[in-house]
Parts: structure tokens; sequence; C-alpha cells
């Protein structure tokens, strides 16, 4: 996915929200400069730039279904670069080069894109933490985790807590903490990680202060005085990890042994 958006001979583009000029008159603009567009703005599986004006009442917080189709398009391997209108202005204006976001439906780019095995691979060699969303490498790593962990569905399940949540809010998460584990380890993409919510589930597994039994059982760390912690704890009370199974129980007991404030 390109940076900048130079030039629009070529492109077809898509409009979402209001911009500072009316959609007729940026489209007929498009049109003058060798793009192509669609009667309403809509995205389409042409679609190759989604500019992305204001709007008080988007339907998923701070996006519309338009970027959502993008977002779909650029996960099933297409190139659409999301533009903000301030910065399409720039272009059509003053002709200088608009900003492509680096998010797009509330992801990073990269989650959305993938990665090839190759860059995995590479990525996968290089031991320690890394940072999923605000590091290059993580997000490569994280891409190619998230395409097998979550597919093209747009909604999973958290394994801890179950909410069903827009993957947006889920990551693929290592059950044995990254930087403790071997290079085949890291390799592991079928087992090594999982599915957890942004919500809690993530920071208290990753904190250790929920761990999983053999056999899958949740179990709850008593390390700390917090009512609202514990209150917040027993709400995992009872609940089974739908990712514990032979091929994962290693990682689990790992983090359970070594990670688990019991
Ligand atoms: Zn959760």
């Amino acid at each position: 996915m390109p940076k900048h958006l130079t030039t629009l001979a070529g492109e077809s583009v898509a409009f979402t929200g209001r911009a500072w000029r009316p959609r007729f008159e940026l489209q007929r603009i498009v049109r003058r400069t060798g793009g192509t567009t669609t009667p309403r703005g809509d995205v389409t599986a042409d679609t190759t730039v989604l500019v992305r004006g204001a709007c008080a009442t988007w339907k998923y917080g701070d996006y519309g279904r338009k970027e959502r189709r993008a977002a779909s398009l650029v996960r099933r391997g297409h190139s659409v670069a999301v533009v903000h209108d301030f910065e399409f202005r720039r272009l059509l204006e003053e002709r200088r080069p608009a900003r492509v976001c680096d998010r797009i439906a509330g992801q990073p780019v990269q989650w959305l894109v993938g990665a090839t095995t190759r860059q995995f691979q590479k990525v996968a060699a290089i031991g320690g933490p890394l940072d999923r969303e605000h590091s290059a490498i993580g997000r490569v790593e994280q891409g190619f985790l998230r395409h097998r962990l979550f597919g093209e569905v747009e909604e999973a399940s958290c394994s801890l807590c179950g909410r069903r949540l827009p993957i947006s809010l889920l990551v693929a998460a290592h059950i044995k903490p990254r930087s403790e584990c071997s290079r085949r380890e890291r390799l592991d993409a079928e087992h090594v990680v999982f599915s957890l919510c942004l919500l809690g589930c993530d920071a208290l597994y990753e904190r250790g202060l929920v761990g999983v039994r053999p056999g899958g059982e949740i179990c709850l760390s008593e390390a700390h005085d917090s009512s609202i912690l514990r209150r917040l704890l027993r709400s995992y009370q009872r609940r089974k990890c739908s990712a514990w199974k032979d091929a994962t129980a290693e990682y689990f007991g790992w983090h359970l042994m070594r990670r688990f404030q019991g």
C-alpha cells in the first residue's frame, strides 16, 4: 500500500462522510483529472481510493459501512487507499501528495493486509517481545497470525471471556509469552497464539492475573487486594478457555507455571 496518493489518473474513487465540498462536485473533479467514480460514491470491488470526510453518526463509532467494506476488500487482497478529505483537498487544490491513512476501519492496515509466510518466517526469527501495533515488524507478524486465526470474518470470540467482538478489538496473543518462545515456537503459528480481546483479557492474561489449567479451566489470581479487580476476575469463574487443547497445552502450562500469579 503506497504511503501517498500523488495522482488520480486511473484511480476509482469512492466517498464516505461529508467533505469540504459537495460530493457531486468532487466527483466531477475526479473524473476531470482522469479518475472514475460510482454514482453514490459507493465502495465496489474496483475501488482503489476511499475519501473519508466527517460524520457525526458513523455506524461503527469512527467509521461507516463503506470503510468497513474497504477493510474487507483489503483483507481479501485488494488495494484500497483510505484518504482523509483534508489530505484529498491538498492533492486536488495544491497538487501536493495526499497522505494515505495507516489504519482502515480501526485497524492498522498491515493487520488487514497480512503477510506472506516468508515475511512471517523472517520476523519470527527475531527473538524478544514485539509490539503488535506500533512496531513495523510487530505489525507484519500480527498481520500474518490474525489472518491464520480470524480468516475473513468480521467478528470472532475472545477465548477467555467468550464475548463475540469485531476483530479490531481482538488480537492474536501469544499463549506462551513471545519473549520466552524458542524460534520453533514462534514459528508455530497454528498453536502458539489465541484470540484475546483488548477489553481486558489481553492485559489480564499477559500480567498473569488469569491462567488456564490443564483441561481449559480458567483460574484466577488472588495476588491483589483491589476489590474492583476481584469483581472483574469473578466474571471468569467457571469459564473454560476455548483455545485449550492438546496441541496448545504445553504453552498454557508454561504460562500457568511461570507467569500466572496464583
Ligand atoms: Zn475477552
